[in-house]
């Protein structure tokens, strides 16, 4: 009988990615409505030590995949190892991040074992009656919220949006460590690595940051942005954008916040000339503390924030951050 819910968790240069820890807080939730155990899935090569992190995390065990053919994210072995992973222990649910890894990976693998795959979830809930996950992701452009639900195949699979669901603040029990040994071919690697070019400073995930300082279509220009990144230099934040901003082709759609973009939620979003339609208020109206800075007092963005100022951007940040370089 399919049991447990699963979290296949990310990892980078031997660091868990957030979003693992955003599954598992929502895994325990979940795991607790069916009285069942919450398992993380960790593969790559000599990340061993860091499975204690996902075990203290919240996660009741923890499977290891560690074989050198998973030193880089490269789609068949990673394929390969989850499917034998999920085929031996028959879960419940499977949960991956909406990442890029994520978002290549699920569906390769609902395919080979033969179930259903939601993808992009924003929300995830056991039904009380049934105790089937309810699985609810904009559909049609972001005009509806669709819940989708997975009958008749296990396991139940979703990816799951970065940002949105939330880690557990603590957890008292530590989990248990397991080595699953998955048999590779060299025919698994059908890719070779030539190199690997580390992405430079700019390009940032957004959704790991405890700050930031978005722009939007007020900035006027892409040179708007400069002054937007001294202050995020001061905050110790990253830069983000509304759609506007990034169609205007001011800066890249990476740092797109909202709907259509990526969903945040870091403990201060400063938002500059950004109106708060509500396709951006998605992405990031669960942020800890919204500062708002608009001319116009009566933009949607100051009934969302927990401090308001109203002026001319080009006035206010440069002042904020002058005065933020002398704390
Ligand atoms: P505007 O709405 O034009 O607002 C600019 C604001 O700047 C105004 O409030 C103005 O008062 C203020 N301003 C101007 N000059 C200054 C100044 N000097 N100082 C201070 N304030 C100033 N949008 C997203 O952001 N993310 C998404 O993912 C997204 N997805 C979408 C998906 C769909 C299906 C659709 C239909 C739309 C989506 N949008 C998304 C677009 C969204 O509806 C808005 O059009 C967009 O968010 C507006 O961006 P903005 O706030 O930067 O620009």
């Amino acid at each position: 009988m399919s049991k447990n819910v699963f979290v296949i968790a990310e990892q980078r240069d031997g660091k868990i990615m957030k979003v693992s820890y955003e599954l598992i807080g929502k895994a325990r939730e979940l795991a607790n409505d069916l009285g069942q155990d919450v398992v993380a899935v960790l593969m790559g090569s000599g990340v061993e030590a860091v499975a204690g992190d996902l075990a203290k995390a919240g996660a009741d065990k923890v499977i290891v995949v560690d074989d050198p053919i998973l030193a880089e994210y490269v789609t068949e072995p990673y394929a390969k190892a989850t499917t034998a992973v999920i085929k031996a222990n028959d879960p419940e649910i499977v949960l991956f991040g909406a990442s890029s890894i994520g978002r290549d990976l699920a569906p390769r693998v609902s395919a080979r074992i033969h179930t259903g795959l939601t993808a992009d979830c924003t929300k995830l809930e056991i039904d009380p009656e049934t105790k089937l996950l309810n699985m609810t992701r904009p559909a049609f452009g972001g005009n509806i919220m669709a819940t989708i639900l997975c009958a008749d195949h296990r396991p139940q699979m979703a990816t799951v949006r970065p940002g949105v669901m939330q880690a557990l603040e603590s957890c008292d029990k530590v989990g248990t460590v397991e080595k699953f040994v998955v048999e590779f071919t060299p025919a698994d690697m059908n890719v070779e690595i030539c190199e690997v070019v580390k992405t430079d400073k700019k390009s940032v995930d957004i959704t790991e940051a405890k700050i930031l300082v978005a722009g939007g279509r007020g900035l006027g220009s892409a040179e708007g942005f400069a002054q937007l990144k001294d202050l995020a230099n001061v905050l110790g934040g990253e830069v983000a954008a509304s759609r506007a901003a990034v169609d205007s082709g001011w800066i890249e759609k990476d740092l797109q916040v909202g709907q259509t973009g990526k969903t945040v939620r870091p403990d201060l979003y400063v938002a500059c000339g950004i109106s708060g339609a509500i396709q951006h208020a998605a992405g990031m109206e669960e942020s800890e503390f919204i500062v708002a800075i608009n001319k116009e007092e009566s933009a949607p963005i100051f009934g969302i924030c927990d401090l308001g100022i109203v002026g001319d951007l080009n006035k206010i940040v440069p002042k904020l951050t002058e005065a933020l370089k002398k704390v």
